[in-house]
């Protein structure tokens, strides 16, 4: 087995938890000297002397992304501005954005863990990387760039949309590798088809990876089957420095969360206390290893849990599952709480629903009404009534059985739902917009 650092990568778990708590020591200090952590730990006595092991981590208050964006801008800079050198921020996909800092030291220590990543996943200096993703404030653009640079990979730094030019990209520098997000690729191939083109025999595509938004297992393995290549799941947030937080390895089974650069947490998220071994709940992640920005005890509100007992591959850090969702996409209708990624589980083990679908909650009479449309499958769109209504129910039954609330799910022609830009929006709530009783079937 190759790894990028061996030596860390392999740590024995109580040497790598001695390691973490004199990281997490430095790492109080440090965060003591923003104007935020220095004085909330100083009304509550915090010193650096009461962490001397990672248990103590747990004596420390959380830091949430409401706090973040009460200190907006500098209030949690531990460095004086001469001393940064970037800044970048969380593309806002649920309300203001926050905004983090980096020194040289935590730039370097960042591409290190997402060479580390793409290491994990396979990826080699031979391998020619094409990164499909915004370059600016986004993380994943900057983020991959230097970390596949570091690997020693030739990067084309692609930036994203204009498919064409993608593939054109693909093909005149054979592309070995892919960074994007799994409901583009879903793009990416459509477009393969209208040029006649097939990603399996026309490009020289090894692997890919994805990440940044949630989705099932079903959708890797459709994501899998367009291109013929396997796909890794990439998971990181701009709080944590962005991508190289946690990732796939080549076993494919839980992503290895980088415990050297940050103690991870899994909480129950109305308790806030830890959860049973092997429980899902709320990922709370500390850095360890950032100069001008600490972060302690972030709640990130992604929902996840460890994959108990020790990976194939023989790294020791552990393994987070995939992201179940975040505990700000739940949506209750009618009394029940409901996850996307439980209604895109449904979807996408249908061979005849297509890639994509929209939540639409909205409000009739006073009563909450769920539907979810549903691209079909390009090849199960045909004129045969009988069967797209045998569908319907097939679908909306599946659908009930796994939510306890029946739905009214309509099926649209494949492409016929709006393609946002960035990450995947999986839910429109119409219940809070003006208007909403009015308007029973929403236009969009
Ligand atoms: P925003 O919160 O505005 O989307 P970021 O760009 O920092 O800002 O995105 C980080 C978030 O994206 C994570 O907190 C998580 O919810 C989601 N995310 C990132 N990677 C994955 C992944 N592999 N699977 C599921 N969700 C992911
Ligand atoms: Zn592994």
């Amino acid at each position: 087995m190759d790894y990028w650092e061996p030596e860390l990568e392999t740590l024995p778990r109580d040497t790598l938890e001695r390691f973490q708590a004199r990281r997490l020591g430095q790492t109080v200090e440090r965060a003591l000297n923003s104007p935020w952590y220095g004085e909330a730990y100083a009304r509550q006595g915090i010193t650096p002397d009461d962490i001397r092991s990672v248990d103590d981590l747990r004596t420390l208050p959380f830091t949430t992304k409401d706090d973040l964006r009460a200190h907006f801008p500098y209030g949690l800079l531990c460095l004086p501005l001469r001393e940064t050198v970037r800044l970048h921020s969380s593309s806002g996909t649920t309300g203001t954005p926050t905004v983090i800092f980096h020194n040289r030291h935590d730039l370097a220590s960042w591409a290190n863990l997402v060479a580390r990543s793409m290491f994990a996943a396979g990826v080699r200096d031979t391998d020619v990387f094409q990164n499909i993703c915004g370059y600016g404030l986004f993380t994943g653009g900057l983020g991959f760039q230097y970390g596949a640079e570091r690997l020693g990979a030739l990067t084309i730094p692609a930036g994203s949309g204009n498919s064409r030019r993608q593939i054109k990209l693909m093909r005149d520098y054979g592309t070995t590798v892919i960074h994007t997000i799994p409901s583009y690729l879903v793009r990416l191939r459509a477009v393969f088809d209208e040029l006649g083109l097939d990603p399996r025999r026309d490009t020289r595509l090894r692997l890919l990876l994805i990440g940044a938004e949630p989705h099932t297992e079903a959708t890797r393995r459709r994501v899998q089957d367009m291109f013929g290549v396997k796909a890794y799941n990439s998971y990181g947030l701009s709080e944590m420095n962005g991508p190289g937080v946690a990732f796939e390895c080549e076993a494919q089974s839980g992503l290895h969360l980088w415990e050297d650069a940050f103690i991870p947490e899994i909480v129950d998220p109305e308790t806030l206390g830890p959860v049973g071994p092997g429980e899902f709940g709320e990922l709370v992640l500390t850095t360890l290893d950032r100069e001008a920005m600490p972060i302690i005890r972030y709640r990130t509100r992604d929902l996840t849990r460890f994959i108990p007992g020790p990976c194939p591959c023989g790294r020791t850090h552990r393994r987070i599952d995939r992201i179940a969702g975040r505990s700000d996409d739940m949506f209750i209708v009618k009394g029940v709480n409901v996850f996307p990624m439980q209604i895109e589980a449904v979807l996408m083990r249908i061979p005849e629903v297509g890639h994509d679908y929209l939540i639409v909650l909205d409000r009739v009479h006073g009563l909450d009404t769920l539907v979810v449309r549903v691209e079909m499958h390009p090849e199960s769109f045909t004129g045969d009534f009988a069967a797209l209504e045998e569908l319907r129910d097939r679908i909306t039954r599946e659908i009930r059985d796994e939510i306890l609330v029946t739905p009214k799910v309509e099926l649209v022609e494949p492409g016929a739902l709006p393609k946002p830009e960035g990450k995947a929006v999986r839910v429109r709530d119409r219940r809070n917009e003006t208007g909403a009783e009015a308007n029973v079937t929403p236009g969009e």
